[in-house]
């Protein structure tokens, strides 16, 4: 069996603030980097345990270089390379491809507006508002979801704070193992259990889903063909940048929309334009 593991950072064990999410936060940020990794390892013991012969990782956090490659467990591959939209057009998802059996999602965090949410946001916090996908309301979780459910890839656990764990079970169905590591209570507050303590929850949440990939009930995200991706921006200006993508469609002061029957080049053309409107005049954004 292949496991591919996507891995963000915001969800990661002990992680609450922007200082552990980004290389200025210094010792704070190594830490997180730390917490993060040992997440994953965790998760790859308890696949490896289990029967696993082959495990690779994808990672997506801002640049996309947090996971310390020293300190990745032996049975697993990480995808490393600048986070570039053109070098990385699927994100944290790039590397996959139909030869997997099964993914787990690490370190995520909850979808842009959750109430009381931990670092809540879709993609690109600065941008976007909100996020639909087939009419639906997502988030990263169902995101990737369905980008993994274009390769027929099953999605076998989801790990991050409580909120996520909520949104998961939601989005993805209880036969997905929704792993809670801290507790939110906002958006840089939470109560953390430590390393010690979530090892043990995902070495344990990744056998369970292992054997239920083996016995066949995980579902796999479908979209809609054609599929249909709505980004809301918070500003008209972000709106106005974004929509010079090609394959882009404005439908309203500050709506894009995308159509297509692959919902990987849906997807990834709306990555696109928010990466245009971050990389044109970056200083608005500020
Ligand atoms: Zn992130």
């Amino acid at each position: 069996m292949k496991l591919f593991i996507v891995a963000d950072m915001e969800g990661a064990t002990g992680i609450v603030h922007r200082d552990q999410l980004v290389p200025e936060g210094g010792e704070a940020y190594r830490s997180g980097c730390r917490l993060l990794t040992g997440d994953i390892n965790a998760v790859v013991a308890g696949a490896v345990a289990e029967g696993v012969k082959e495990v690779v990782v994808s990672e997506g956090h801002a640049h996309m270089r947090n996971v310390l490659l020293e300190h990745l467990h032996p049975a697993a591959r990480l995808v490393c390379g600048p986070a570039r939209w053109d070098q990385k057009p699927l994100v944290q998802v790039q590397g996959l491809d139909e030869s997997f059996d099964l993914a787990f999602f690490v370190g995520f965090h909850s979808r842009a507006g959750t109430p009381n949410g931990l670092l809540s946001h879709t993609w690109v916090g600065a941008c976007v508002h909100e996020l639909r996908l087939d009419g639906k309301v997502v988030g990263e979780t169902a995101l990737n979801a369905a980008i993994c459910g274009a390769w027929n890839v099953p999605v076998g656990l989801v790990a991050g704070a409580d909120d996520l764990a909520r949104e998961a079970t939601a989005d993805l169905g209880d036969a997905v193992e929704a792993v809670a590591l801290k507790r939110a209570f906002g958006f840089n507050l939470a109560e953390c259990w430590g390393p010690k303590a979530t090892g043990a929850m995902l070495h344990d949440a990744a056998g369970r889903a292992v054997r239920q990939a083996r016995a066949g009930k995980l579902p796999v995200w479908r979209a809609a063909k054609p599929c249909v991706a709505e980004l809301d921006t918070h500003r008209r200006e972000m709106c106005d940048r974004m929509h010079r993508v090609d394959g882009l469609e404005r439908i309203g002061e500050r709506t894009v929309r995308a159509t297509g029957d692959d919902v990987r080049d849906v997807l990834g053309r709306i990555w696109a334009g928010l990466n245009a409107a971050l990389t044109d005049e970056p200083g608005w954004l500020k």
